[in-house]
C-alpha cells in the first residue's frame, strides 16, 4: 500500500514528488507518457516570472512570487540552469504608461522585489534592440529563464534518490474508493492501492477528477500558444525578457532569451476544444510577428529554426485549484495549473504538503537534496575537452554537429537515472537535434545508437510518444 500516488510527471508532479521525498512516505509517480515532461512542461516560454501580473491575493500571485525565490534554492541544490535575465514590460503612450503604473502597484502588492519604472531611452541603452516607440518600461529584475524539462528531470531524479518510485507508460484509467483506501487502475490493468492520491495531471485534471468525484469544481479549457524558435547564433540580440502590457488573454507575445542562447518569440493565446492538438498555424505565426514588432526592432526571424505550440491547462476556476476533494478525503486536486505554473511549481509543492497534507511525521534525517551538476561538453574549454577525450575517446565523436553534442552525452541520455529511448527523449536530455538543422543531420545516428544500446530493431525506435516510429520498413534488400 502506498502512502501517496502522484498522477503526472510534469513540473508540478515532479516537484511534489521531491517535496514528499523529504518524509518517510511510500510514494509512487505514475505517468502515462513514455517520458517525464511531455505536455505543458515541454512547450512553454521557460520564464520564471517575477509575479507582476497575477491578480492580487490569488494563489497564482502568492505562489508565483514564492516559486520565483525558490528557484534560487533549486539552482544550488539541483544544479539546474537559471539565467538571471530580468525583464521589461513596455508602454508606448500615456494611456499605457498609466497601465504600467497600475502594474507596478500590483507588482508591489504581490511582493515582487525591486521593480522600477524607467524611461524608454534609459531602457534602450540597456536593451538596444527594444522598440523605438516604447516610452516607459517596468523593470523586473527578478525575472529569470530556465530549461523547464531539465528542472522536472532534476526534481524526479532527486526524489527517486530519496526513495520515490516512478513508472512511465502507466495511464491512470480509473480511481475508486474501497473501504479505507483508493485503488488506482492503469492501462496495464494494474490495481494499485494507496492511502492518498494527488492529481497533477495538467490538461487532463478534470478527466482524472471525474473518475472519482460527482461534482468536479472546474473544467479545463485548453488554450494553445504558438512560438518561433530563433537559432542560438542570435545570442546577444537581447539580454532581458520583453513583455507587452498584460491583457485579459494573458501576458501576450513575448521575446525570451533562452539558456542555450536561442530566443523564443510567442506565445499566442487561442482557446481550443482539443487537448493534444499542438500544430502551428499561419494566423498564429502572422500574429506573433505583428505583436512582437511592438516590442523590438529588426527581430532576426530569418534565423528561425523551428515553430511549435503548447497547450495551457486554463480552467473555469480562473485561479490554481489546489484543494483536497470535498467528496473524498485523501484525494488532492492540483489543477488549472496554467501560467505561471512553471514558476510556481516548487511553491505549489510546498503549499500542498505543508498547508494541506500537513504530514504528521518528521522529515527524514538522511534526505539528500543534492543532484549532481550536468555539464555539456560544448561549454568546456579546449583544454578540458581534450582531457575528456583522453579519458573517453567517445567524447571525440560529435554526433550533433550543430550543438556539438558527443556520443557520451547521447549514451548518458539513454542510460541515465531517467534514461529514455526515443529521439525526442534524447533531444530533451542531450540537446542532440536542437540546433540549426533540427536533427536533419544527427537523427539518423541517434536512432542507430538507441537501437544498438537498447537492443531494439531500428523500426521499433519511437520519435516521441508511443507508436511513433520514424522508420516503417526497409526499402532495400541488403
Ligand atoms: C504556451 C505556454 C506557455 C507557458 N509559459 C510559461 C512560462 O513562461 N512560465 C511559467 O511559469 N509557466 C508557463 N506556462 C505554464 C506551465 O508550462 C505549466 O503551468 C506547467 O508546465 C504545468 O505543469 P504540470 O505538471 O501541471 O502539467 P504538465 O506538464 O502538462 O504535466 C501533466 C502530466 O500529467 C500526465 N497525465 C495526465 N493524465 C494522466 C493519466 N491519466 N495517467 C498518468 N499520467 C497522466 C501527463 O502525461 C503529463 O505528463 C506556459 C504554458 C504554456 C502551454
Amino acid at each position: 500500500m502506498y502512502d501517496f500516488i502522484i498522477i503526472g510527471a510534469g513540473i508540478v508532479g515532479t516537484n511534489i514528488a521531491r517535496e514528499l521525498s523529504k518524509y518517510p512516505f511510500k510514494t509512487l509517480v505514475l505517468e502515462k507518457e513514455n517520458d517525464v515532461a511531455n505536455h505543458q512542461t515541454v512547450a512553454n516560454s521557460a520564464i520564471i516570472h517575477s509575479g507582476h501580473d497575477p491578480i492580487e491575493g490569488s494563489l497564482k500571485a502568492i505562489l508565483c512570487v514564492k516559486g520565483n525565490a525558490l528557484y534560487e534554492e533549486l539552482e544550488h541544490e539541483l544544479n539546474i540552469p537559471l539565467l538571471k535575465t530580468g525583464a521589461f514590460v513596455l508602454a508606448h503612450d500615456e494611456e499605457e504608461e498609466k497601465m504600467l503604473e497600475e502594474l507596478k502597484i500590483r507588482a508591489d502588492h504581490n511582493g515582487v522585489p525591486s521593480s522600477t519604472i524607467l524611461d524608454g531611452d534609459t531602457a534602450r541603452k540597456l536593451e538596444p534592440h527594444m522598440s523605438d516607440s516604447a516610452t516607459k518600461v517596468l523593470s523586473l529584475p527578478t525575472t529569470k529563464v530556465t530549461y523547464p524539462w531539465e528542472v522536472a528531470f532534476a526534481c524526479l531524479e532527486n526524489a527517486m534518490k530519496n526513495g520515490v518510485e516512478f513508472q512511465k507508460n502507466q495511464e491512470v484509467t480509473n480511481i475508486s474508493w474501497i473501504n479505507d483506501h483508493f485503488v488506482v487502475e492503469t492501462n496495464f490493468k494494474d490495481k494499485i492501492e494507496t492511502k492518498n492520491v494527488i492529481s497533477a495531471s495538467g490538461i487532463f485534471s478534470d478527466q482524472i477528477a471525474h473518475m472519482l468525484e460527482k461534482n468536479v469544481p472546474y473544467t479545463i479549457k485548453p488554450r494553445r500558444g504558438e512560438y518561433y524558435v530563433l537559432d542560438r547564433r542570435v545570442k546577444g540580440y537581447l539580454e532581458r525578457v520583453l513583455y507587452p502590457l498584460p491583457t485579459s488573454k494573458g501576458k501576450g507575445v513575448l521575446l525570451v532569451p533562452q539558456v542555450h542562447g536561442n530566443i523564443l518569440v510567442g506565445p499566442t493565446s487561442v482557446e481550443q476544444l482539443n487537448k493534444t492538438r499542438t500544430n502551428t498555424t499561419l494566423d498564429g505565426m502572422k500574429q506573433i510577428k505583428e505583436d512582437a514588432a511592438r516590442l523590438a526592432k529588426n527581430i532576426p526571424f530569418d534565423k528561425t529554426i523551428r515553430t511549435f505550440s503548447g497547450i495551457r491547462a486554463g480552467s473555469t476556476y480562473k485561479d490554481f485549484y489546489i484543494q483536497e476533494s470535498k467528496e473524498y478525503k485523501g484525494f488532492f486536486h492540483v489543477a488549472g495549473i496554467d501560467s505561471p505554473g512553471l514558476t510556481a511549481a516548487p511553491a505549489i509543492a510546498r503549499y500542498l504538503v505543508d498547508e494541506l497534507i500537513k504530514p504528521n511525521v518528521s522529515k527524514k534525517d538522511d534526505y539528500d537534496p543534492i543532484r549532481e551538476k550536468k555539464i555539456f561538453f560544448y561549454t568546456l574549454s579546449e583544454e578540458e575537452q581534450k582531457k575528456k577525450i583522453k579519458e573517453n575517446p567517445l567524447y571525440g565523436n560529435i554526433v550533433c554537429k550543430c550543438e556539438k553534442i558527443t556520443e557520451v552525452e547521447i549514451l548518458e541520455a539513454i542510460h541515465g537515472p531517467l534514461g529514455n529511448d526515443t529521439i525526442k527523449g534524447i533531444k530533451k536530455r542531450a540537446r542532440a537535434g536542437s540546433g540549426l538543422c533540427q536533427g536533419g543531420y544527427c537523427e539518423n545516428t541517434v536512432l542507430k545508437i538507441i537501437a544498438r544500446e537498447t537492443n531494439q530493431p531500428l523500426d521499433k525506435i519511437n520519435y516521441y510518444g508511443k507508436d511513433t516510429p520514424i522508420l516503417w520498413k526497409e526499402t532495400k534488400v541488403k
